[in-house]
């Protein structure tokens, strides 16, 4: 019997599915268990023409109507995803194996914030009237043409949202290829679109490995690439991008530090450290994995945590009571733990968690190690796993520059009570994201994204409009022109 989670077919292009065999097959495992649940076919070079062609002519249509009727869409669209969260939640649990309790309320939801705030803004994109004596300037925001977006396995949902939405609010058109991880969220956002009024073509689905992406990114027609991924791949795609001279916004990965001061509300700060390590098993993009926690508190802080993570309820994801699922593949389950051996043979010391739970499917314990040192590899490279790592500080100078010592610069966090100190902390460190006794909230209304090697440009918020349109500007001659012959 066919698996509620298999699409129609692999791809969604021009308003429909489409399928082509010829394609390499790509597996859907349900990572809670191992169990192949559906399969799609990597785009053919002739299914990456027929998206191309067609999000090439349908983005001078949707250009054409109003800021208005295009938010109508978007806002329409953002109402489909609410009215089934349920269904498009249990979906995202299939795709990605995270737990029912977060897709319920951090997927779909945020998709439908995305359509919706960019909905919201599509009718108030103007330009400006500059004076200049008699003559003026007038200035127009137009789209940047046809956009791509490439995701990241993590919130397959999410991402298409956060790209697609303020990319068709500007005009553009896009052809999104998912992660090959997960695959299903975006043909869902794909036909919800088409239902809320969406011209055909506007919004396509391709599947495939990282060769379709690069062949979506080295098309000449391509106006703009917009990735989430690592850092590797994520200079692979501007380099790619930059020899066709395409815009780009690049959301890369991140080694981001949280800091805890001496004077920290203990439980406030452990609840930061959970939300910014044990998430999505550990798989955000912007996670405090290293923890630097000031002496005074640190023994305080780690007993909390520890108690705290033992109410972890690991299992089933589809049961809305547990609160940790597995590694989104038996790959990145085995990448994470390879780290957590390099943490014990490195000497951190293990707090809790450090082993594969005794379960079908890829599941980790949540891991904290305590006393890691700058150099540990645990603390220097991201592992997208529930690993957290706690390292010691004494002052505020060191722990700002420790801090800092990164290629990475994605987010930031500082618990404190001082606000004049957690203000000043966050002026000094280089990142993107940051946060003042909390963490890894991510509104549709603020900016997200890096510095550093973490990334280019920023999704979300008005900033996002930046990134997915471009201002054109009209000299008007009221009078005569002189001319030097
Ligand atoms: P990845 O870099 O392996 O793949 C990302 C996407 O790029 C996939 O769709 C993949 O098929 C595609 N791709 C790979 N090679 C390509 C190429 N040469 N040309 C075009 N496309 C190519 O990342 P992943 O393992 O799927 O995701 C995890 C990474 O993503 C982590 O580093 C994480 O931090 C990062 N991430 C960042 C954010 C953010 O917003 N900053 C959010 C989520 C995840």
């Amino acid at each position: 019997m066919t698996h509620p989670a298999q699409p129609k077919a692999s791809h969604f292009i021009n308003g429909e599915y489409v399928e082509d065999t010829a394609g390499t097959p790509i597996p859907v495992i349900y990572a809670a268990t191992g169990e192949q649940i559906a399969t799609v076919h990597a785009a053919t070079p002739a299914i990456v023409e027929q998206a191309l062609s067609t999000a090439k002519a349908a983005q001078k249509e949707w250009a054409k109507m109003t800021g208005t009727e295009r938010g109508r869409v978007l806002r329409r669209a953002a109402d489909i995803m609410r009215a089934r969260n349920h269904d498009l939640s249990v979906l995202e649990t299939y795709d990605t194996g995270k737990p029912l309790q977060e897709t319920l309320v951090a997927d779909a939801t945020s998709g439908a914030d995305a359509l919706e705030y960019f909905g919201g803004l599509a009718a108030s994109l103007t330009g400006e009237h500059i004076p200049l004596g008699e003559d003026w300037v007038y200035t127009k925001r137009e789209p940047l043409g046809m956009c791509v977006g490439i995701g990241a396995w993590n919130y397959p949902t999410q991402i298409a949202c956060w790209k697609g939405a303020p990319a068709l609010a500007c005009g553009n058109s896009m052809v999104f290829k998912p992660s090959e991880t997960t695959p299903l969220c975006a043909l869902k956002v794909a036909e919800i679109l088409i239902e809320a009024g969406a011209p055909a073509g506007v919004f396509n689905v391709v599947q495939g490995m990282g060769e379709v992406g690069g062949a979506l990114v080295t098309d000449p027609r391509v106006d703009k690439v917009s990735l989430t991924g690592s850092v590797p791949t994520g200079k692979k795609v501007y380099a790619a991008a930059a020899a066709g001279m395409k815009h780009v916004t690049m959301e890369l990965g991140g080694k981001s530090p949280l800091i805890i001061f001496d004077d920290a509300d203990v439980d406030n700060a452990v609840g930061g450290a959970i939300n910014g390590n044990f998430y999505s098993s550990g798989q955000v993009c912007s996670n405090g994995t290293r923890v630097f926690v000031q002496k005074g508190i640190k023994e305080k802080f780690l007993a909390r945590l520890a108690e705290r993570t033992g109410n972890a309820v690991i299992g089933d994801p589809m049961d809305e009571a547990t609160s940790f699922g597995p590694m989104v593949t038996e790959n990145q389950m085995n990448i994470v733990l390879g780290y957590i051996e390099k943490g014990k043979e490195e000497g951190a010391r293990l707090i809790c968690g450090g082993n594969r739970a005794d379960k079908d499917g890829y599941f980790i314990e949540p891991t904290v190690f305590a006393d890691v040192t700058d150099d540990m590899t645990i603390a220097r490279e991201e592992i997208f796993g529930p690993v957290m790592s706690v390292l010691d500080f004494d002052t505020e100078e060191e722990v700002v520059a420790r801090a800092n010592d990164t290629e990475f610069g994605l987010s930031a966090g500082v618990f404190t009570k001082d606000f004049t100190r957690a203000h000043r902390v966050i002026g000094n460190l280089e990142a993107g994201s940051c946060f003042i006794n909390s963490y890894n909230d991510a509104p549709v209304e603020a900016p997200f994204g890096g510095v550093k090697a973490s990334g280019v440009g920023r999704e979300n918020s008005k900033e996002a409009i930046k990134h997915f349109s471009q201002v054109k500007s009209v000299y008007v001659r009221m009078g005569d022109v002189e001319a030097a012959f």
